[in-house]
């Protein structure tokens, strides 16, 4: 059995990075930024004004000043603003040349074509320099996960489409005789397959691209057709769920074994999830499960969900970790790294946590309730209330 954290890192060393493809501004949010982008222009591309007003030269309180033309927004004034002279202008206009500021047109009073200034003259020019947002020497760096505004910014630098990293491929196998889709109709002495769904939405949620095969039977036949059929879909990443412990009907280790994955671990030291596997075969990466649903859920937050970041070029891969103070008392930590399902909540003083009586990976309710998963450490000491602790939110 091997630490997570070196289950982790052999996991990541499986992925293939680097895949890139072009997207439209419209299908770019949440995606990776690839490569560098660099601004087509000076944003603004003129020295604009921020107000509606008058743009003037040296002026004091008092002047009284000839407009003289208009600048509006998309549409500029060529002349040149001499002394004694005002020109009408809008907010994102350019400024005139020989104009220093904008007089904002609650400050005038206006008579035909002549603006007294009749308030004190701020400070404040009320101008935007050109370049002041951006220069065409700036670049948006890469990896980068795009938020909206990101979006915003790479359209002002006139992109409309650039570079992302490619979303991983991952086909999702679900493996037992005992498994129904839901909406089947079981016999007695069948369950539904349920724990495929959460992955399949995590890995939606992480920007991979999922895909749910049908559930393989526990024959050896049954598991080698599954895992042929992710390969001819173009699979970056087989994750099998179930079959994955040493039982009689634990098919998967050997499947793998035949496929011709190489094996990086099998077991490691953790709770839930102990019968983890991983491997790769050339550039596919594969990623053996647990069944039962939280052990499986709980393992492809640790795991899969690194995996995927690490596909898409992604720096920081893996789960997110806070501190909490405990609400109730921690029991001594055992011969595994337990991940305990577990609600944390933000307090006026401290972030707190508490660990749910039930921890048994089979109980769907439990985890569905739970918002993080609080760590004990292999053979750590017992904590008692109040004491810090580490959480994983999920
Ligand atoms: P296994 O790892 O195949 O021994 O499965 C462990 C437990 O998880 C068994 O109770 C299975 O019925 C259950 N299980 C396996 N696969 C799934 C699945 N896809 N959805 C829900 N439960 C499952
Ligand atoms: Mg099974």
């Amino acid at each position: 059995m091997i630490p997570v954290e070196d289950a982790q890192a052999m996991c990541l060393e499986l992925v293939r990075t680097g895949l890139s493809e072009t997207v439209p501004l419209a299908d770019a949010l949440g995606r990776t930024l690839a490569a560098p982008v660099q601004a087509k222009r000076d944003q603004p591309p003129f020295s604009a004004s921020a107000m509606d007003g008058y743009a003037v030269g040296d002026v004091a309180q008092g002047d009284v000043l000839d407009v003289v033309g208009e600048s509006a927004a998309g549409h500029g004034w060529d002349g040149i603003v001499g002394s004694g002279q005002a020109v009408r202008i809008f907010t994102g206009a350019p400024v005139p040349t020989g104009a220093t500021r904008v007089v904002i047109q609650e400050n005038v009073s206006l008579e035909a074509d002549r603006v007294t200034l009749v308030e004190p003259i701020n400070t404040g020019t009320n101008i935007r320099p050109l370049g002041a947002d951006f220069s065409s020497d700036f670049t948006l760096g890469a990896p980068r996960v795009l938020s909206s505004a990101d979006l915003a910014l790479i359209a002002a630098m006139n992109h409309p489409e650039f570079t992302v990293t490619r979303r991983p491929k991952v086909a999702l196998i679900s493996t037992g005789d005992e498994l129904l889709m839901p909406g089947g109709d079981p016999a007695p002495d069948q369950i539904i397959a349920s724990n495929v769904f959460a992955l399949q939405a995590m890995l939606h949620e992480t920007g991979a691209e999922p895909f749910v095969l049908p559930i393989a039977r526990d024959t050896p036949d049954a598991l080698d057709d599954v895992l042929q059929q992710a390969n001819e879909w173009g699979a970056d990443i087989v994750v099998t769920i179930g079959g994955a412990s040493v039982g009689d009907h634990d098919l998967v280790a050997p499947a793998l074994d035949r496929f011709g994955v190489a094996r990086s671990f099998h077991k490691i030291a953790m709770r839930p999830g102990k019968p983890l596997m991983a491997g790769s075969k050339d550039t596919v990466a594969f990623l053996g499960l647990p069944g039962n649903p939280v052990s499986a859920v709980v393992c492809g937050h640790l795991f899969l969900l690194p995996m995927v970041r690490r596909a898409l070029g992604q720096v920081d891969v893996l789960p997110r970790i806070l501190t909490a103070k405990l609400d109730a008392p921690l029991p001594k930590g055992g011969p595994r790294a337990h991940y305990m399902r577990a609600r944390f909540h933000e307090g006026p003083d401290a972030r707190h946590v508490i660990g749910f009586d039930k921890q048994d990976s089979s109980m769907l309710t439990v985890l569905a309730d739970a918002n993080c998963l609080l760590l004990s450490p292999i053979g750590s000491a017992a904590k008692e209330t109040g004491d810090s602790v580490t959480i994983l939110p999920i």
